[in-house]
């Protein structure tokens, strides 16, 4: 365990050291699970989301993309659930610093009044044997009805206090009742408040007209919404997908791990559109093909595996999620859920407005079932540095931090280094960066000694250094040194550029999906 928590600090200490990841505002000393991508970051984020979408969209004729704004109208979440189903009222104990939902501490209690007339009813059914009337003991025993009532009573308050939204009936229910912090046995509790895990904000300038808005706690719902024009204006027919990126926020109660859970991330999420019935075989196929996916970055398909939740969201009929191996163990990376029709069909509800597609082949007109795949930026992200960040020793006996990025997703494919800052080596490694930079980030690094500029290059993640030394000025010729086995080979200066193509290319690290 130490040894995970050690690996784990180790990764956020080098995305930072190495421009990949920066604590939020951090000269004001940070924003709790709040993260701003660095200039390396911002490049690897890139090529993930882009790899995703050549992947979704372009590898897929029936699927389109689009980009709906943060801001939905409001009664988009009151359609999706999210305004009733994110909902939680809660309490801190000040002495533990542990943090409950208050309605399940008070539900909890009356569980306890449950079990105690459990206990009546055993006792009374030993008393009384064969002649033991369960049904009427339970209707007339005194002290039965007694824990009947309270219970009721409590629970009736609480559901009175959460609709009318009193929380200080609610907390003074918890203090009423004595209810202690089954950590510390503290009964020192705060204020309840009703926390729902959307952010909200205002649109307008003036108070009374202004709108009360949220952040989008997924992308999911601006496809829902653009569902039937985008269905209309691309011609699609059935099935087809819709694919988006975007941020999403939600008010996280515990956020942390690094950016495997924030208060502010970013989705790439698609929607398939299928008929209803054929949903089962579809969910299954993108299990499958999303899997595939992941095993093309060559990260090692014993570190994924599915999860099958035996427990459905309240619109799902199958829902599974990929999983993989970070740090701190196997964790959920992505998510496939069959939606059912419960999205459109509210929206329909909400809206008042048809969300249908007539069906040629079938003569028919339906609600589409929706297969979803929703995965994490960050948290692919974070899998994919965590499983590249390695400690290797040497045959010599040293050892060197290498970055191990995938390089089709490496934020700079190759840095040109002249040997000697002079004799025209670095005329020489500067034109071959202007020309290399039409076709993929390239660097230039002139300080220090080659050595010290490999491990850096290393260290960063970057696939090949390219090193020009005398021998260049003769036969136009460079050194080509590969990141992972460290391999130098002599290559013309005019090959270079196929070469290392060849080996970033979309196109070659994509085709393994297919395999
Ligand atoms: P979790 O159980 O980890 O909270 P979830 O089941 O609520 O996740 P979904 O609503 O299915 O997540 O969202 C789809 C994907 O979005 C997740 O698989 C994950 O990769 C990503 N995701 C969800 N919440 C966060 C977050 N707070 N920070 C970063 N990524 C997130």
């Amino acid at each position: 365990m130490a040894n995970q928590e050690d690996q784990f600090k180790k990764v956020i200490s080098h995305a930072k050291e190495y421009g990949y990841v920066f604590p939020s505002s951090e000269i004001y000393d940070g924003l709790s699970a709040v993260y701003d991508y660095a200039q390396n970051g911002v490049e690897l984020k890139r090529n993930i989301r882009e790899y995703w979408w050549k992947a979704m969209v372009q590898m897929h004729e029936n699927i389109v993309g689009i980009d709906a704004a943060i801001f939905m109208h409001p009664t988009t979440w009151k359609a999706s659930g999210h305004v009733d189903a994110f909902n939680d009222p809660l309490i801190d104990n000040k002495d533990s610093k542990k943090r409950y939902r208050a309605d399940v501490l008070i539900e909890d209690y009356v569980g306890k009044l449950d079990a105690k007339i459990d206990k009546e009813v055993k006792k009374a059914a030993k008393r009384f044997g064969d002649a033991f009337d369960k049904a009427q003991f339970l209707e007339t025993n005194p002290r039965v009805l007694g824990y009947k009532e309270k219970g009721a009573a409590i629970l009736k308050r609480m559901g009175q206090s959460l609709e009318k939204e009193d929380l200080a009936d609610v907390k003074a229910l918890i203090e009423e009742l004595e209810i202690a912090c089954p950590l510390s046995g503290s009964k020192n509790w705060t204020d309840v408040k009703q926390f729902n895990l959307m952010f909200g904000t205002r649109l307008g300038a003036t108070a009374e007209s202004s709108m009360e808005l949220y952040l989008r706690p997924e992308t999911a719902q601006g496809i829902f919404v653009n569902f039937l024009n985008v269905q209309k204006t691309g011609r699609m027919k059935i099935p087809f997908g819709i694919a988006q990126t975007g941020k999403a926020f939600r008010n996280e109660i515990v956020a942390r791990q690094f950016i495997f859970r924030m208060r502010e991330f970013e989705q790439m999420e698609m929607q398939f559109f299928v008929r209803p019935g054929t949903q089962k075989a579809w969910y299954e196929q993108w299990k499958k093909t999303r899997l595939q996916w992941h095993l093309s970055l060559g990260m090692g398909a014993e570190n994924y595996r599915f999860h099958d939740h035996e427990k459905l969201a309240h619109y799902a009929d199958a829902a599974a999620d990929i999983e993989f191996k970070f740090p701190f163990g196997f964790k959920e990376l992505e998510g496939i859920h069959s939606r059912t029709d419960f999205d459109l069909s509210s929206h329909e509800k909400y809206a008042s407005k048809k969300l249908q597609y007539f069906d040629p082949e079938l003569n028919e007109r339906y609600v589409p079932y929706v297969v979803e795949t929703s995965i994490g930026l960050d948290r692919m992200f974070l899998a994919i540095f965590s499983h590249s960040l390695k400690e290797e020793t040497l045959e010599n006996g040293s050892t060197r931090t290498v970055l191990q990025l995938p390089a089709v997703l490496a934020p700079t494919k190759a840095a040109v280094l002249p040997l000697v800052k002079k004799d025209g080596l670095p005329e020489i490694a500067r034109s071959i960066v202007a020309d290399l930079t039409w076709d993929f980030a390239v660097t230039y690094d002139e300080k220090d000694a080659v050595g010290r500029r490999y491990r850096r290059q290393d260290a960063v993640g970057t696939p090949f250094c390219i090193t020009v030394d005398h021998d260049t000025l003769n036969d136009d010729s460079v050194t080509l040194r590969h990141r992972d086995t460290m391999v130098q080979t002599r290559v013309k200066i005019a090959a270079l550029k196929d070469l290392i193509k060849e080996e970033i290319s979309m196109k070659n690290w994509l085709q393994k999906c297919a395999q």
